[in-house]
């Protein structure tokens, strides 16, 4: 059934890359559905899938089989409704922090004074207000990711889904993005999904996925399988 909280839905969901015997199941069907403040994690090791099932909640990808909606977003994945946080370096290299910050404003015929009165409010949200004139060369691996967050709110997104967003950054930096990226989801009152392959990361959210092999599992890890001794005397 479906409830108006829920953001996005796949069912069955599967992305293959290529064709024939050099085909690469990157997703296998996959179905879960993200609801209004959900804080979901999703685990696995590199080359799991993980990337290849956030596109294709954001629509960057289509499934090649299977189906993704929208059912709580009026118009679809618009970038207004849903915010993709990039894992590594995704600023536009011309462009000043408020400038990057400020585009998906821009971009969405926001004018542009407002939209860059928009874009340091979420600069300021997320401790980057010095950055504002700053081009990207000339700031830290975290002060950009720092700014990308600020980027992905700047349209108030109903959902955020970051790619990794700690993994190229060290622990203490990669927390207080972590923390950066929660507040101001709790701020906006968006879900949020974060892929990670760090257990530390992983904690800080309240649902836990994992990917394996392109298959997703969204319950609680199974319980460890205990032998089971047969008692003496007994018929199996
Ligand atoms: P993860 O994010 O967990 O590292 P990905 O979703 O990036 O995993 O990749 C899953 C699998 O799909 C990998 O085998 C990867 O090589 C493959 N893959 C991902 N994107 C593409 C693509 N654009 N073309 C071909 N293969 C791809
Ligand atoms: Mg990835």
């Amino acid at each position: 059934m479906t409830s108006p909280d829920t953001l996005v839905r796949c069912e069955a969901a599967a992305r293959t890359y290529g064709g024939g015997a050099s085909a690469v199941v990157a997703v296998h069907g996959a179905t879960c559905e993200i609801r209004l403040g959900d804080r979901i994690a999703v685990t696995g090791p590199s080359g799991s899938g993980k990337s290849t099932l956030l596109h294709l909640m954001a629509a960057l990808e289509q499934p090649t089989t299977g189906r993704v909606s929208w059912p709580g977003l009026a118009g679809g994945p618009a970038p207004a409704q849903v915010a993709v946080v990039f894992q590594g370096p995704s600023l536009i290299p011309t462009l000043n922090v408020i400038e990057n910050t400020a585009l998906p404003l821009v971009l969405a015929g926001h004018p542009e004074a407002s939209a860059r009165r928009r874009a340091q409010a979420c600069l300021d949200l997320v401790g980057a207000a010095d950055l504002t004139g700053k081009l990207p060369e000339d700031i830290s691996g975290g002060q950009a990711q720092r700014a990308a967050v600020a980027r992905a709110l700047a349209c108030r997104p109903r959902l955020i889904l970051a790619d990794e967003p700690t993994g190229q950054l060290d622990r203490t930096t990669g927390r207080h993005v972590i923390d950066v990226l929660l507040a101001a989801a709790d701020e906006l009152g968006a879900a949020v999904v974060v892929t990670t392959h760090d257990p530390t990361v992983a904690e800080r959210l309240t649902l836990r996925w994992n990917m394996h092999d392109g298959r997703l599992s969204t319950g609680p890890p199974s319980p460890p399988v205990t032998p089971t001794t047969v008692p003496e005397g007994s018929t199996p």
